[in-house]
């Protein structure tokens, strides 16, 4: 497991866009916008509009915190502080389970792995944990491999 994330390091401040999503992760709830007139998913939340039909309604939907690593990279030379005795880490772009849709879109999220290298692989199924910092208005939301896959992939040396 990489060393902990220095969370003293980081100002995260809430704002118009994502203050509802900072308040969902302190219940451990995992959202992403949701269009209430097409179902369109998408994350992060702060696009203002519908990528799908141009509505500038939007909702949230939440997630099961579950997905499937859909690539990945490793983290050696970080160039924010907090991350700087965590390195080397995995950054993982994971497709969520809950949020394909009719006509093949996916929603993807990037999370920070719990996971070392030797652990990660192209197709994992992996699930979202939620991390306490000192800010109580912030719980950081990682993400870690919960099974395996028949057909897992990893990156060559
Ligand atoms: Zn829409």
């Amino acid at each position: 497991m990489p060393a902990p994330i220095d969370y003293s390091k980081l100002r995260i401040v809430p704002d118009f866009d994502t203050a509802e999503w900072w308040a969902a992760t302190k219940e451990h709830k995992y959202l992403v916008r949701r269009c209430p007139d097409c179902g369109h998913k998408w994350f992060p939340p702060i696009f203002p509009a519908c990528a799908r039909c141009g509505s500038l309604k939007t909702g949230w939907f939440e997630t099961a915190g579950k997905g499937v690593i859909y690539s990945y990279v490793v983290v050696v030379q970080p160039i924010v502080g907090a991350f700087v005795g965590t390195a080397p880490y995995v950054v993982a772009i994971i497709e969520l389970d809950d949020c394909r849709e009719a006509d093949g879109a996916v929603t993807r999220v990037a999370g920070v792995m719990l996971n070392d290298e030797p652990e990660i692989a192209i197709g994992l199924p992996c699930e979202v944990v939620y991390e306490e910092t000192a800010d109580p208005r912030i719980v950081m939301p990682r993400w870690r491999v919960c099974g395996a896959a028949p057909n897992a992939w990893r990156f060559a040396e």
